[in-house]
């Protein structure tokens, strides 16, 4: 398996921009379940309709569909070839689990936390005016954050694979820094 990355960070820190332009520069895939997710509501797909509920009120998807759409994508040529970075997945250490075992055991190279505080990312957010973007949904997603997706920073840790860096800053100042996080890799 080529190189496999994971980006991970509370909603609003920039993961999506920052992460097609590392999978550009790096000619891996980008794999963003979210992206995954919102197409599948758009085209009306079963996937869609059981998805659809949990996104509109900023909860998570459940582990086992999240899991069962991950490990199809991740199954496909494209990604045994080039690698891939995933945007949005793992979650909840039950999906970081779950990756390690579809990756062959030791799991992704590295997983770099893209770190923004809470008010700049819920600025962010109230920014960019996506459907599910309503305060609410907001600050059930931030909240959840905390809960779930955080313990995942010490999986990644306890592993040796986790990478902070520093959300702030210009689209610029932010991919140079992720990129010399990506470059430093044996
Ligand atoms: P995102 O574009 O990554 O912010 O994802 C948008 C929404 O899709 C989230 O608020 C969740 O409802 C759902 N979602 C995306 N990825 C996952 C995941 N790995 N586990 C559970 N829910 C997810």
């Amino acid at each position: 398996m080529p190189l496999a990355l994971v980006i991970l960070g509370r909603q609003g820190s920039g993961t999506g921009t920052q992460a097609a332009l590392l999978a550009e520069h790096y000619g891996v895939v980008h794999v963003s379940t979210g992206d995954m997710l919102r197409a599948a509501v758009t085209a009306g797909t079963e996937l869609g309709l059981r998805a659809k509920a949990a996104m509109d009120a900023g909860n998570l998807v459940s582990d086992d569909i999240m899991i069962g759409i991950v490990d199809e994508r991740l199954a496909a040529d494209d990604i045994s070839t080039r690698g891939v970075l995933l945007d949005g997945f793992p979650r909840t250490t039950a999906q970081a689990d779950a990756l390690a075992e579809i990756l062959g055991g030791s799991g992704p190279d590295l997983a770099i936390n893209l770190d923004v505080p809470i008010a700049e990312a819920t600025e962010r957010m109230l920014g960019r005016g996506r459907d599910d973007d309503n305060e609410e949904a907001i600050s059930r997603r931030l909240e959840l954050y905390e809960a779930e997706t955080a313990p995942l920073l010490d999986w990644f840790e306890a592993r040796g694979r986790l990478t902070v860096v520093d959300g702030l800053g210009t689209e610029d100042e932010v991919f140079a820094r992720l990129s010399a996080a990506v470059g430093a890799l044996p």
